[in-house]
């Protein structure tokens, strides 16, 4: 077994273990194959957990690809930074701990490809904020967007979820409505939106 795959092994135990979500098998398969395809040179992931999405683009870059990737949660981001410096992208990463919704904005990008995967319910607000900071022809995967399935079939949600599903229906509304956004929705997981993002249109 290479050092890469016994990295993800030893991240995938860990996040069993502590029950922290990180990205399913299959969207991981998708995200991957876009980044090794796309080739980006900056990334920006919202949800770091404890980097295991982030590694998985790390090994997928241009040698000078860089990923910013941001976590709310001080102790994960710590524990992401310490399992990224086991593997060999640790130049390519760089971990911020605090909110995604204000730190965006003291990011100057341009950014080739935007992964998001935190607070679903702030989906709409990550979009308005990094579109600006796009380069064109840039890719966003968003992860979880239908929701256990609520975002489709939203009549019987409930009310604890009804922000939520309300917000990613918002989010859906804008990527497939927008003309300046092509987005495939892949039904796998929990829901998979890839867009590619153009700026004139
Ligand atoms: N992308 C990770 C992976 O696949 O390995 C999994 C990320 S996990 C599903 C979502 C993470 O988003 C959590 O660790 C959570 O603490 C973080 N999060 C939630 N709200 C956030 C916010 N406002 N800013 C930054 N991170 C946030």
């Amino acid at each position: 077994m290479d050092r890469l795959t016994e990295l993800l092994l030893k991240m995938e135990h860990y996040a069993l273990e502590n029950k922290i979500p990180i990205i399913q098998r299959e969207a991981g398969t998708i995200l991957t194959k876009i980044v090794k395809e796309q080739a980006p040179h900056s990334i920006l992931e919202i949800g770091t957990a404890i980097g295991y999405s982030t590694l998985l683009m790390a090994a997928n870059l241009p040698s000078d690809g860089q990923i910013i990737t941001i976590e709310l949660d001080h102790e994960r981001a710590a524990t992401a930074s310490r399992f990224l410096s086991e593997s060999s992208f640790t130049h390519n990463v760089q971990v911020l701990a605090g909110n995604a919704g204000s730190l965006i904005n003291d990011l100057p990008g341009p950014f080739d490809f935007v992964f998001l995967d935190a607070a679903k319910g702030q989906y709409p607000d990550y979009l308005e904020k990094v579109t600006a900071k796009l380069s064109d022809g840039a890719w966003i995967v968003a992860d979880n967007v239908l929701f256990r399935g609520l975002v489709l079939q939203s009549a019987n949600t409930p009310r604890r979820f009804r922000t939520i599903v309300k917000r990613l229906q918002n989010y859906l509304y804008t990527v497939t409505q927008d003309s300046r956004f092509d987005t495939t929705l892949y039904r796998i997981g929990d829901g998979l939106a890839v867009t590619q993002f153009h700026k004139e249109k």
